[in-house]
């Protein structure tokens, strides 16, 4: 089968065939619909996030189940469509036990195309525990993009950051992640300022329901510092975090989850004396993965996306990188 791999020292991935997979007892046998490209992607193969091994990549699946080991349960139906909790926790250390599955710390444990066997193949063998059913009306691409693009924003931003009606809320970095992080807010009830440096990504958030939209080079000028109750940055350089840092009110929370820099400055002073709360926030639950298609299906998020083929990765991971992708990218495998 074709799959897109990852090797400890490319840039590119390795377009390769490869034997096609079978599946345990307890895994399935995912024919991929769709597998969405994330900014990750690139941290990794710029060998920010280095893994010594070669392996498929791709961490946001979505794909129709076409075989079930022997111990997998009836729920799970073959020919049905299912997404991939790309954490692909253990289900049964503590973490997993207690509904914090995202930070399972099980024997041997790795995501989903990120250390692992991935998305970008015309099959994926996942346990069937890790899996959740498409609701009728989802497409394959927007199913596959909400693993990440919509379940990360969505624990960031209810979960952890704890917006609920009328929060005042900054976004900032609109880009996969972010556009939705803006329509997460918008559903929880917040009031939405959202800001990116390109132009096309603010005219995106306000058609997703952001109160206000400010170029980031502009938002010294055109907002007031310490007004919001939560910032959630997607992108995680020194200029974005100090910006939250600035526009944080005092007992505000800033949450975390861009990963554009290893470090990011924390001004100490301002921050133990206004007690600001900084979160970091990872990926999502298998839990919150039902109630994110639950706000999918019933149209109160309207993930972004566009397709292209399987076989073109590499093409659109450097339109990724040079910023020239407007909202998410899925990728349909040729043989469909
Ligand atoms: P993306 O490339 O789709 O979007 C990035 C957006 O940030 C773009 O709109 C870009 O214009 C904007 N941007 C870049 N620099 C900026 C700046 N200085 N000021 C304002 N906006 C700026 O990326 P994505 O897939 O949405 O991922 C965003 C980040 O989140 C990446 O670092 C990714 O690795 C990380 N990520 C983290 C988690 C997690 O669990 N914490 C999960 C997925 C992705
Ligand atoms: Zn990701
Ligand atoms: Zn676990």
């Amino acid at each position: 089968m074709f799959a897109a791999r990852y090797v400890p020292g490319e840039k590119k991935l390795s377009l390769t065939d490869i034997p096609k997979p079978r599946p345990g007892p307890r895994d399935v046998l995912l024919k991929i619909r769709a597998a969405g490209i994330c900014h990750s992607d690139l941290h990794v193969l710029a060998g920010e996030v280095p893994y010594p091994h070669t392996f498929t990549m791709g961490h946001e699946a979505c794909g129709e189940v076409v075989e079930k080991g022997n111990e997998v349960s009836a729920d799970i139906k073959v020919g049905g469509l299912y997404a991939v909790h790309g954490p692909n926790p253990c289900g049964d250390c503590t973490y997993c036990r207690t509904g914090h599955d995202n930070l399972c710390n099980g024997p041997g444990r790795t995501f989903v195309g990120l250390g692992q066997d991935g998305a970008y193949a015309d099959y994926l063998v996942v346990p069937a525990r890790n899996v959740v059913e498409v609701p009728k009306g989802v497409s394959p691409e927007v199913a596959a993009v909400a693993t990440d693009a919509v379940l990360t924003p969505y624990h960031a931003i209810k979960t952890l950051g704890e917006v609920q009606t009328n929060s005042k809320v900054l976004v900032i970095g609109l880009g996969g992640l972010g556009i939705n992080g803006v329509q997460v807010a918008v559903a929880l009830g917040a009031k939405v300022t959202a800001t990116d440096l390109r132009e096309s990504s603010l005219e995106l958030a306000k058609k997703f329901g952001a109160n206000e939209t400010v170029n980031s080079k502009e938002i010294d000028k055109k907002i007031k510092p310490a007004s919001f109750d939560v910032v959630i940055d997607f992108v995680g350089r020194d200029s974005t975090f100090t910006q939250a840092q600035t526009f944080v009110r005092p007992g505000g929370t800033i949450v975390l989850v861009g990963l554009g820099s290893s470090h990011v400055p924390v001004i100490s002073t301002p921050l133990i004396s206004y007690q600001v709360r900084v979160q970091g926030a990872f990926w999502g639950t298998h839990q919150e993965m039902h109630e994110i298609f639950q706000l999918i299906d019933e149209g109160k998020i309207k993930p972004q996306v566009e397709t292209a083929p399987m076989k073109d990765v590499n093409h659109w991971l450097e339109e990724l990188e040079a910023g020239r992708v407007k909202s998410r990218m899925a990728l349909l495998p040729s043989q469909m």
